[in-house]
């Protein structure tokens, strides 16, 4: 097969997002063999060439269309097209939103600041890695702040006498903690997102939209759950009423009773202990709740 026949994709080679990223593509059924210092790997059952790569690197991969697509965090996509002036960087496109990676890009004063709002921060100094982020929500909010810009650590600024504050991401809180820092503006919420070039060919376009339909049912498989249960006939429209995120549940008979049916249904949302214990105290009875691995629409 030739090159224009297949994808190129870039993912972060080590790092925060590398090992969702590939996976993300194993849950998709894309077998990737990789030794560990391997820059790309050709997929062996999908028309995929998957490059490993430093996840700053995606977004020119992308722009450039080395590579066709990409899975990359926002804030660093958002970052850098905030601060470009490439044409190819700002037409970058975001298909979808992964889930993965979570995190937010957070203003952080010391604990002993008493904090009185971002005004507060006019002519005062913000350390970052984002500057282009953090620039562009001081200006939305009107405030003139000396951005010092940093590579990393930065939260140990303040302490350095760097910085009144940092703008950092921000993901359980704990090393914001460690460094006596609190939170107290969130500026961007980000996660991990594929992202594409807009000049893929007819070939192309059509293996992009196969893989975005795998990541679409792999992320609907995760959110579901499928429930079974026995459930008295007399009640069935009250169990079904507590079924959560369920539209049609499949009724089928029990051989030998006419007071029992059984219930399955696909449920779009998370089943939870107390969702379990109602639908008991129902009367519903073998409630079983399973994973689902795969689901086409
Ligand atoms: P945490 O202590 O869990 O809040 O994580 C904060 C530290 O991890 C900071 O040094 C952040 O720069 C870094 N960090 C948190 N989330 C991410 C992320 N999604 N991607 C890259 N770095 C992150």
């Amino acid at each position: 097969m030739s090159k224009e026949t297949r994808l190129n994709l870039a993912i972060q080679k080590t790092g925060r997002l590398a090992d969702e990223s590939r996976s993300l593509l194993e849950r998709c059924g894309i077998d990737l063999l990789k030794s560990k210092d391997q820059l790309v790997c050709k997929a062996q059952n999908f028309p995929l060439d998957v490059f490993f790569v430093r996840v700053n690197d995606i977004p020119t991969f992308v722009a450039t269309n080395a590579c066709h697509i990409g899975i990359i965090s926002q804030n660093i996509l958002m970052d850098e097209q905030t601060v470009t002036t490439n044409p190819q960087l700002k037409g970058i496109q975001t298909l979808m939103e992964l889930g993965f990676g979570r995190c937010r890009l957070s203003i952080a004063v010391p604990n002993s600041s008493e904090y009185q709002g971002i005004k507060a921060f006019e002519g005062k100094r913000i350390a970052t890695s984002y500057q282009g982020l953090l620039r562009e929500y001081l200006k939305q909010n009107d405030v003139n702040c000396e951005i010092v810009p940093m590579q990393g650590a930065v939260e140990i600024a303040p302490r350095m006498g760097m910085a009144d504050a940092i703008c950092d991401l921000v993901s359980t809180g704990t090393t914001l903690a460690i460094n006596g820092l609190k939170e107290v503006e969130v500026i961007f919420e980000s996660q991990s997102v594929l992202i594409r070039n807009s000049e893929l060919n007819t070939v192309q376009e059509e293996l992009l939209e196969r893989l975005r339909l795998r990541l679409k049912s792999v992320q609907v498989a995760k959110s579901s759950k499928y429930i079974t249960l026995h459930c008295p006939v007399k009640k069935l429209e009250e169990i079904k009423s507590i079924l959560p995120g369920s539209e049609a549940p499949t009724i089928l008979a029990l051989q030998g009773r006419e007071d029992l049916v059984a219930v399955h249904a696909v449920c779009n949302e998370g089943v939870f202990w107390n969702t379990m214990e109602d639908l008991k105290a129902m009367g519903a009875s073998s409630i079983m709740v399973l994973p689902i691995e795969k689901m086409l629409d």
